[in-house]
């Protein structure tokens, strides 16, 4: 109540833990004893002043107890002066995640903070922030709604866009092909590239009976999810041309990850398949067409992806290096630094308008719209780089600090011109569209 939000038991438990919530009502009585239960003052708006007074002393008391990670959303950076502003996250979790996704993007802000180093470090999610991210239904995409995954996505990307790319690219598949109960991964691009999906697609798929059943073979690279993934949806030559079908993990699929130094955790990999048996999912010949359905849904995604990284390495670098004095000023208050801010304000908000609009077309058509797509992915990609620049240029030498959040989210910005179709690739398509509608012919 304090916080403005009512958790149920279970929700409860499963964010703070059994027993955290003795230690914070223990907290509260402590609290009251000190300044009473009741309001004393007699105006009305001395009586909100009071109230808000100590609703804020009893959430600086839940952040103690509770135990929050220091460098969380709540708490304080490594190197940086102030606090992040509560008023943000709750803004961001209400206003994301109301229906069945309550809890997950909490959850997501109390492990993040803490796993984030380990999952880029480990290039892989342990067990168990996979098993919370299934718990929390950060995988039921269809039953929460586009809405929800958007705003875990773009929270999870704040400390790990890997862990934000697992989620959607699970949810791409989910979305496009209009399946739940798995974590999916998308495996479209092989060895010989995939800008040329086409040409280089050797896969194939032996069909049986009524066409149903089929065999798998030939080799996937990049495919994100590849070691978490239950069901591979796999775009393969089938009897009639490129056909979508779902290979279940097991005989006959090998996933190994691949060591790169961008998205690490985010399970992108090799996947042999071998006689794999998967069933055919689309209308045979249209696997491409269709295959884009998904990873529109996926390049939707990296503009949530580009929002959450301008958002954390802003959250990292703004407090500390903002207020540095510098010369007898403090670095923010120069106007080449506000104008640097004033541009990723402009960038952002642009893109989270495209972003609100995208959101509402697709749950309006049940589809993304492509050209939505792929302006969000390339602005997602632009406005993430520009800020990995900012960051750096705000920290001066210590932003090459190595292991840092920092370093993460601007070794990440780098992918999003790569992943789900190269820049080059989305600015063919989107010149080839405005030429035809211009040309008049
Ligand atoms: C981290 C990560 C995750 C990924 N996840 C998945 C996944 O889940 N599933 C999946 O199937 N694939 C995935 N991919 C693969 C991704 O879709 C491809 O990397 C992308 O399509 C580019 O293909 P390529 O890397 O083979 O580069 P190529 O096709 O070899 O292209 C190389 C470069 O050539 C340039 N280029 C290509 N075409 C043109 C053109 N028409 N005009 C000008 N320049 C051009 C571009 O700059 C491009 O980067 C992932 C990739 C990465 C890096």
């Amino acid at each position: 109540m304090v916080k403005g939000r009512k958790f149920k038991p279970r929700a409860w438990s499963r964010i703070h833990g059994f027993g955290s919530r003795w230690r914070v009502e223990g907290a509260f009585s402590a609290i009251k004893r000190i300044f009473g239960e009741y309001v004393t003052a007699g105006k009305f708006a001395n009586m909100a002043k009071e109230m808000i007074m100590k609703a804020f002393i009893y959430n600086i008391f839940i952040v103690q107890i509770r135990g929050l990670p220091r460098e969380g959303p709540l708490g304080r950076s490594p190197g940086s002066r102030a606090t992040q502003q509560p008023v943000d996250y709750f803004y961001i979790v209400r206003r994301e995640t109301d229906s069945m996704l309550e809890g997950a993007a909490e959850y997501l802000l109390r492990v993040l903070p803490r796993y984030a180093g380990q999952v880029d470090s480990g290039n892989a999610l342990d067990e168990e922030l996979l098993r919370g991210l299934e718990e929390v239904g950060a995988f039921k995409a269809l039953s929460a709604g586009i809405g929800d995954v958007h705003g875990l996505v773009r929270i999870a990307s704040r400390w790990s866009p890997a862990v934000a790319h697992v989620i959607a690219t699970s949810a791409s598949v989910s979305l496009g092909m209009r399946v739940e109960g798995g974590i999916y991964s998308l495996c479209v691009t092989e060895p010989g590239g995939g800008s040329d999906v086409r040409g280089n697609l050797r896969t194939a798929a032996e069909e049986m009976g009524s066409g149903d059943e089929a065999i798998l073979t030939g080799e996937k690279v990049f495919a994100s999810n590849g070691i978490y993934a239950t069901h591979f949806l796999v775009l393969a030559n089938g009897p009639q041309g490129p056909t979508l079908y779902m290979v279940e993990r097991g005989p006959g699929v090998r996933a190994e990850p691949l060591d790169l130094y961008t998205f690490r955790g985010a399970g992108v990999s090799r996947v042999a398949l071998e006689g794999a048996r998967g069933r055919r999912i689309g209308v045979p010949g249209k696997g491409i067409r269709e295959a884009l359905e998904a990873i529109n849904h996926e390049r939707l995604s990296y503009g949530y992806i580009g929002l959450g990284i301008m958002e954390g390495l802003l959250e990292e670098v703004g407090p500390g290096a903002l207020s540095k004095r510098i010369s007898g000023v403090e670095l923010g208050d120069y106007q080449g630094v506000r104008w640097m801010l004033a541009e990723l304000e402009m960038r952002a908000r642009l893109l989270e308008s495209l972003m609100n609009v995208a959101t509402s077309k697709v749950m309006r058509d049940g589809r993304a719209d492509p050209l939505d797509a792929a302006v969000a992915k390339v602005a997602g990609a632009e406005l993430a780089q520009r800020a990995a620049w900012v960051a750096v240029q705000l920290m001066g030498g210590s932003g090459f600090a190595r292991g840092t959040r920092v370093e993460r989210l601007a070794r990440d910005s780098r992918m999003l011109d790569v992943g789900a179709g190269a820049r080059e690739i989305l600015y063919d398509y989107l010149g080839e569209r405005a030429v035809r509608r211009y040309r008049g012919r």
